[in-house]
C-alpha cells in the first residue's frame, strides 16, 4: 500500500512533534523550514535552561492558559509527565526546580534537539530548510520560494507550525496572518505577550536600570475589580520594567492598556511584612538617617530608589505614607515592548477556525499547531507544554482523517496511541 504523505511548514517544538506521532504512524513526513536550521526558537528558550512544561497539578496547569478549555484536551495527552518520559526517550534526563518548573539536567535545547532530529530522520522523517512557505496555488498546493526558486508541492495532508510573530530574526514572522486571512480564515490580532512594558522614569532611575527587584508581589486591577497577582522577580530598564513579574501579568495588563490607553502595576515591595508592622518599623529612631530606617525596615537599595521616584519629598519622613506606599506602589505603564521583543505571541488562528482536530474549516487537511494558534500562556514552561501538546493533537487529527478514509497509514500501527 502507498503509504500517505503530510507535509509539516515550521521545524519548530510544534511541528518536530507533529513529525514524531506521523513517522511513528508510518506516514511519510516532509518537514519544511525557511531557516537554513532548525528549532531556532527552541534553541534560544534553552539559553534560559529550556523551562519545558511544569509539575503543577493537571487543573492548575490547565488553568494558566487563556483558553484553557480549548487546550485542556491536548495538554492531558501530553501532561508534564510525559513530557518527561519522551525527554527519557531521548535519553535527556530532567529536574524539577523549586519553583515546581521542569528542566532537562543539561538545561539546554541543544543535546535534546539533537537527539530528537537524529530519531526523526532514522524514522525517515525528511527536513528541508531554506524553503520559505509563501502560501497556495489556485489548486491548494503549496508554494515555497528556495534558494533554486520556486517549488511546488503537493501533500494528503499538512500541517502549519509556523509560530507566533516574535523574536522574527529566529524564523517566526508571522506572515503566515495574511495568507490565511485571505482564504476568510478567522486570526485573532498578534500581539506580544510576555513582554516588558514602558513607563517614564526620571534620570534618578539611571543607576538601578538592569536591577532586579526581589521578593515583590505585583498586581493588576481590571474594570470589574478583578485581581490577578504573580510574585516573582522584576527589572527595572531604561523602558520601563521586565523580568517574570510583569511577563506573567502581560494578558491583564495588555487588556488594561487596550481598553485605557494606560495601565497600573501595583507593586507590595515587602509583602512578608503587614502595614501595621511596616509603619512601626519605619517609625522616626533617634538621629538615624531616613535611607536608614528604611533599610532597616527591609527596603533595599533599589527599592528606596524607587519610593524616592515616586513619593514626594515632604512625606518620607511620614512612616505611614511610606508604609502604605511600599505596600501599594503604583506604576502607571503606558505601553507593551513590540512583538519583535516578546517571549511569546498571543492572538493566532482562531478556535472557531479549526475543527476539534485542528484543521482548518475553510481548507480541508490543512491544520495548525503551536503558537499560531489563539492561545495564551505565562512563562513557565507552558509555552512549550502546549507548542508540543497541540502539534500531538493535529498530527493524531491527520491519522484519525487517514483512518476514517479507509487506509491504515501503517498497518503495524494498530491503535493511536
Ligand atoms: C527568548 C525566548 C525564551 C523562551 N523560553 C521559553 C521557555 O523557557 N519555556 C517555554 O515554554 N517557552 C519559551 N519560549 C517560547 C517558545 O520557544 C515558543 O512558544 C515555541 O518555540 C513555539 O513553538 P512553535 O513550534 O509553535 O513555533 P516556533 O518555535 O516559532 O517555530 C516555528 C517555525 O516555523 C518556521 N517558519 C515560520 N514561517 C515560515 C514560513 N513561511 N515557511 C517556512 N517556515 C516558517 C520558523 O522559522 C520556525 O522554525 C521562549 C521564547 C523566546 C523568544
Amino acid at each position: 500500500m502507498k503509504s500517505k504523505h503530510v507535509s509539516i511548514i515550521g521545524a519548530g517544538p510544534a511541528g518536530l512533534m507533529a513529525a514524531d506521532i506521523l513517522c511513528e504512524h508510518g506516514v511519510q513526513v516532509d518537514v519544511f523550514e525557511a531557516k537554513a536550521s532548525v528549532g531556532r526558537k527552541f534553541l534560544m528558550a534553552g539559553k534560559g535552561g529550556l523551562n519545558i512544561t511544569h509539575s503543577e497539578p493537571l487543573a492548575d496547569f490547565v488553568n494558566r492558559y487563556d483558553q484553557a478549555h480549548w487546550l485542556k484536551p491536548m495538554i492531558e495527552e501530553f501532561d508534564a509527565q510525559k513530557v518527561i518520559a519522551w525527554m527519557e526517550s531521548l535519553s535527556v534526563s530532567s529536574f524539577i526546580g523549586t519553583s515546581g518548573r521542569i528542566f532537562p539536567t543539561e538545561m539546554k535545547a541543544a543535546p535534546l534537539l539533537r537527539r530528537w532530529l537524529s530519531h526523526l530522520k532514522k524514522r525517515g522523517v525528511r527536513v528541508e530548510c531554506n524553503h520559505y512557505w509563501e502560501g497556495f496555488t489556485d489548486d491548494g498546493s503549496l508554494r515555497f520560494s528556495t534558494a533554486k526558486g520556486e517549488k511546488i508541492l503537493t501533500s494528503d495532508a499538512t500541517i502549519l507550525a509556523l509560530g507566533g510573530a516574535s523574536w522574527p530574526s529566529l524564523g517566526s514572522d508571522g506572515a503566515w496572518v495574511n495568507i490565511l486571512a485571505r482564504k476568510n480564515i478567522a486570526i485573532s490580532p498578534l500581539l506580544p505577550s510576555n513582554c516588558g512594558f514602558k513607563t517614564t522614569w526620571s534620570h534618578y532611575m539611571d543607576p538601578y536600570f538592569g536591577m532586579p527587584l526581589k521578593n515583590v508581589l505585583g498586581w493588576v486591577k481590571n474594570d470589574s475589580g478583578e485581581i490577578q497577582k504573580s510574585s516573582s522577580e522584576a527589572i527595572l530598564t531604561s523602558y520601563g520594567i521586565e523580568g517574570g513579574l510583569v511577563y506573567a501579568l502581560s494578558r491583564p495588563l495588555r487588556e488594561e492598556l487596550i481598553t485605557h490607553g494606560e495601565a497600573t502595576l501595583y507593586l507590595d515591595l515587602l509583602p512578608y511584612v503587614t502595614i501595621a508592622q511596616l509603619t512601626a518599623l519605619l517609625a522616626p529612631s533617634g538621629k538615624q538617617s531616613i535611607n536608614n530606617i528604611w533599610r532597616k525596615a527591609g527596603l533595599d537599595s533599589v527599592k528606596i530608589a524607587l519610593i524616592r521616584e515616586g513619593l514626594p519629598k515632604d512625606k518620607w519622613s511620614n512612616p505611614d505614607c511610606v508604609a502604605s506606599f511600599t505596600k501599594e506602589y503604583p506604576i502607571k505603564l503606558t505601553g507593551m515592548q513590540p512583538i519583535e521583543e516578546a517571549i511569546s505571541t498571543a492572538g493566532g488562528v482562531k478556535r472557531e477556525a479549526l475543527t476539534e482536530d485542528l484543521m482548518l474549516r475553510n481548507l480541508p487537511n490543512v491544520y495548525c499547531a503551536g503558537e499560531m494558534l489563539d492561545w495564551d500562556a505565562p512563562t513557565g514552561g507552558y509555552l512549550l507544554a502546549a507548542s508540543f501538546a497541540s502539534g500531538r493533537f493535529a498530527a493524531k487529527g491527520i491519522l484519525k482523517s487517514l483512518l476514517n478514509d479507509g487506509i491504515h497509514p501503517n498497518h503495524n500501527a494498530i491503535a493511536l496511541r
